[in-house]
């Protein structure tokens, strides 16, 4: 199928922001706009609630959001609904002493969606290196009232585990920079929010490299920053996604990951299905892992098939007392 095709098959995501507003007035403001809750494929105006994830509402594919008084207000943030995974999925409590990294933050639909999860209590430090991005990150997380959130213009592989101001962090977002084989209607998506379209131009320039080459480059930065995530003293979940569908970028990666052995605090196993999108059906490929259960522990979505762009994610839990135990 072509790329036109499986992009005509993903509704329009819109995530209501929680933190400042919540799902019901949002359902009726849209129905008092001329919308129709009866699915995004039934209606030209039709839209949805998402069955996985909450406050996630599903509209036509070409509905345009940019211009309406909601979006500049930061009410709704326009993310697909496998980018909504990995701050669900690592699920940091609302509580004042929950402190958590986004290790590679913009334009920061995820980092507003951990402090939207966070109802804007305790910390989220979230990482970008490039300067522009930053500037994309910051505005991004001002437009969203993210109040319990610092923005830091630096590389997550420079900031040292032991420093103190880290030492409280138990949850890591990790998104690093992937091959983006997943995306398929990236026009149209990603250039509606502000500095996608320099993220964009960055894959289209490393396309130049040949493919399997660039993916293992790739693939040994993603485990690299995995590993440095997992060398912070206190963490103790870890969720790690791409918007890639190659095992190299993917399972290759966790299971390396699954073998660093200079935690000091402990080594890391996958959280079980039942943590990660259980109803979710697709799900790792199983000749890539050690066993079944592995890889029903990671979470993939095929684009267009699943009505999302490709992508995969998974949450590392450190294990911690006698085997098997919760941490
Ligand atoms: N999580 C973001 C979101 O949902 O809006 C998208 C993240 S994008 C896939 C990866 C980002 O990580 C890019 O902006 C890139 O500049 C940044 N990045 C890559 N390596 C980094 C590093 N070592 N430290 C901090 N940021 C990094």
């Amino acid at each position: 199928r072509s790329q036109d095709e499986r992009a005509g098959k993903i509704p329009r995501y819109v995530r209501v922001n929680t933190a400042c507003w919540n799902t019901e007035d949002a359902v009726r403001s849209f129905i008092s706009r001329g919308y129709v809750l009866s699915g995004p494929f039934d209606h030209p105006k039709g839209f949805a609630k998402d069955a996985h994830i909450p406050d996630l509402l599903l509209f036509p594919p070409d509905t345009q959001f940019v211009e309406i008084s909601f979006y500049r207000e930061g009410k709704i943030i326009l993310q697909d609904k496998a980018s909504c995974f990995p701050a669900f999925i690592l699920a940091p409590p609302a509580e004042k002493g929950t402190v958590a990294i986004d290790a590679t933050a913009a334009p920061g639909n995820k980092t507003s969606h951990l402090a939207a999860l966070m109802k804007n209590k305790g910390k989220v430090f979230a990482f970008e290196r490039d300067r522009k991005r930053y500037a994309t990150l910051q505005t991004m997380l001002s437009r969203a009232k993210c109040e319990n959130v610092e923005a830091v213009n630096a590389d997550f592989l420079t900031i040292s585990p032991d420093d103190p101001k880290y030492s409280a962090v138990t949850h890591i977002l990790l998104d690093p920079s992937c091959s983006g084989s997943g995306i398929v209607n990236r026009l149209d998506h990603l250039l509606e929010s502000d500095g996608a379209d320099r993220y964009l131009i960055a894959i289209e320039s490393e396309s130049l490299e040949d493919e399997e080459e660039r993916l293992h480059k790739l693939a040994s930065f993603q485990l690299m920053m995995i590993r440095h995530a997992m060398k912070f003293p206190a963490v103790k979940r870890i969720v790690y996604s791409t918007c890639s569908v190659h095992a190299i970028e993917n399972e290759n990666v966790v299971k390396e990951a699954l073998k660093t052995e200079e935690c000091n605090a402990g080594p890391f196993r996958l959280a079980p299905r039942n943590m990660v999108l259980p109803t979710w059906p697709r799900r790792g490929l199983p000749e890539e892992m050690d066993s079944p259960d592995e890889a029903a522990s990671l979470v993939r979505c095929s684009p267009g098939d699943d009505a999302t762009n490709g992508f995969f994610v998974c949450l590392f839990m450190r294990v911690t007392g006698s085997p098997g135990s919760e941490p």
